[in-house]
C-alpha cells in the first residue's frame, strides 16, 4: 500500500468531526510530500528541530502540530509557526509558550496533556495538577496562549478494556472541564488515538487523531 491510499483509506472511515494528524516523525520529506499531494495538510512531530527542519522546505500551507514533550528552553524555535502543541504538561511551559508567542505577537493554540495510562514513563498532568494550574492567577494573565483542549495516550496494551476506560476517564475531564470558558481557555479538542487504538478513542469521543505508522509505515 502506498501512503496515498493508506491516508485516503483512514480518511474514509473517520467521522467528519474527528480531524486527521498525520504523524510523520523520522520521515523523510518525500514521504511527507506524498501526504500532502494526496491532500493531508496537518503533520504531527515530536522534535522540535526536526519539524523546524521540514516546515522551513515544504508548503507554507501546512499546519504543524507538536506532539511530543517539549523542553522549555526550544519553544523558541517553533513559536513562529506551530499550529497545535499538544503536549503541554506545566504552568513554566505554558509561560515559555506565552512569552515566545507574545515575541511572535502570536496567540498560541495549546492543549493540556493528561497522564491517564499506567505507565509512569507517559508524561501529562493528574486531576488535581490540571485544577491547580486552571485556577491559578499566573494562568489567568497569559494572553498570548488559548487551551484549546486536553490530550492523552493510553497505556501500551493490547488489553481493549484497559484503553477504553483509559479514554472514558479523558472523555470525563474533558466534558467537566469544557464548562469552563474564559479569554484564554476554551475546550473543543480531545487529542486522543494512535494508529494502535482510534478507532476505540473515537467511540470514547475523540475529535482528533495522531495516526503514523498505519499511514507511513513502521518506524
Ligand atoms: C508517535 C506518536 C503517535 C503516532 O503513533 P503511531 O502508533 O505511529 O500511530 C501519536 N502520538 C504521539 C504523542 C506520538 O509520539
Amino acid at each position: 500500500m502506498s501512503i496515498k491510499n493508506n491516508l485516503l483509506e483512514i480518511k474514509s472511515t473517520l467521522p467528519e468531526i474527528v480531524t486527521l494528524v498525520a504523524v510523520s516523525k523520522t520521515k523523510p520529506i518525500s514521504d511527507l510530500m506524498q501526504a500532502y499531494d494526496a491532500g493531508q495538510r496537518i503533520f504531527g512531530e515530536n522534535k522540535i528541530q526536526e519539524m523546524s527542519e521540514k516546515w522551513e522546505v515544504m508548503p507554507k500551507d501546512i499546519q504543524w502540530h507538536m506532539i511530543g514533550h517539549v523542553q522549555s528552553n526550544k519553544v523558541k524555535f517553533m513559536a513562529a509557526y506551530v499550529h497545535l502543541i499538544h503536549g503541554v504538561d506545566s504552568l513554566k511551559l505554558l509561560e515559555e509558550i506565552n512569552k515566545q508567542a507574545f515575541k511572535n505577537k502570536r496567540i498560541i493554540d495549546c492543549l493540556l496533556q493528561i497522564h491517564i495510562a499506567e505507565e509512569d514513563t507517559k508524561f501529562g498532568l493528574n486531576e488535581t495538577e490540571l485544577n491547580e494550574i486552571l485556577q491559578s492567577e499566573a494562568f489567568k494573565n497569559l494572553k498570548n496562549i488559548k487551551i484549546v483542549g486536553l490530550m492523552g495516550m493510553a497505556t501500551f496494551t493490547e488489553n481493549q478494556d484497559q484503553i477504553k476506560k483509559e479514554f472514558q476517564f479523558l472523555k470525563s475531564i474533558f466534558d467537566q472541564k469544557r464548562q469552563i470558558i474564559t479569554e484564554n481557555c476554551q475546550l473543543n479538542i480531545l487529542s486522543m488515538g494512535m494508529s494502535g487504538d482510534y478507532q476505540l478513542a473515537i467511540e470514547c469521543g475523540s475529535t482528533m487523531v495522531r495516526i503514523g505508522s498505519s499511514i507511513f509505515g513502521g518506524r
